[in-house]
């Protein structure tokens, strides 16, 4: 089963979106098999992180921006090189387990929509799949 969920997004931030994979999940009524939730933008990512402190967010931001800082040398005219390798570096999915109706998420995980080139509307997906791998 597909699941279309929708987002605005003011600022490069990490969003999260962890109550809404698990919405799409139970939805689903599939007990055990797996998610995948899937970013369909090229300046935007989905990752798994902390979700108890929000400082690793903000350092996460931070380190991005250190790791790709905008640049003179870079070519593409839409002027946002910074966002799309931003985004290639945390990637468009994550896949996650599920069972007893539940995704399989480590106490301090939570689930992020990646805006790297604000502001947009944007979607995900969550696609829920059946059966033992
Ligand atoms: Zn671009």
């Amino acid at each position: 089963m597909l699941y279309k969920y929708q987002l605005k997004t003011p600022t490069e931030n990490l969003y999260p979106i962890t109550s809404q994979v698990r919405e799409a999940i139970q939805k689903s009524g599939i007990q055990s098999g797996i998610a995948v939730v899937y970013c369909p933008h090229t300046t935007a990512g989905i990752t798994i992180n902390e979700n108890a402190d929000p400082d690793v967010v903000t350092d996460m931001l931070l380190g991005l921006e250190k790791a790709f800082p905008d640049r003179a040398e870079f070519l593409h005219c839409e002027g946002n090189s910074s966002a799309h390798l931003k985004a290639s570096s945390v990637g468009s999915s994550v896949t996650i387990l599920i069972e007893e109706g539940k995704p399989v998420l480590g106490i301090w995980q939570g689930i992020y929509f990646c805006e790297f080139d604000p502001p947009r509307s944007r979607s995900f997906y969550v696609k829920v799949l059946a059966g033992e791998l």
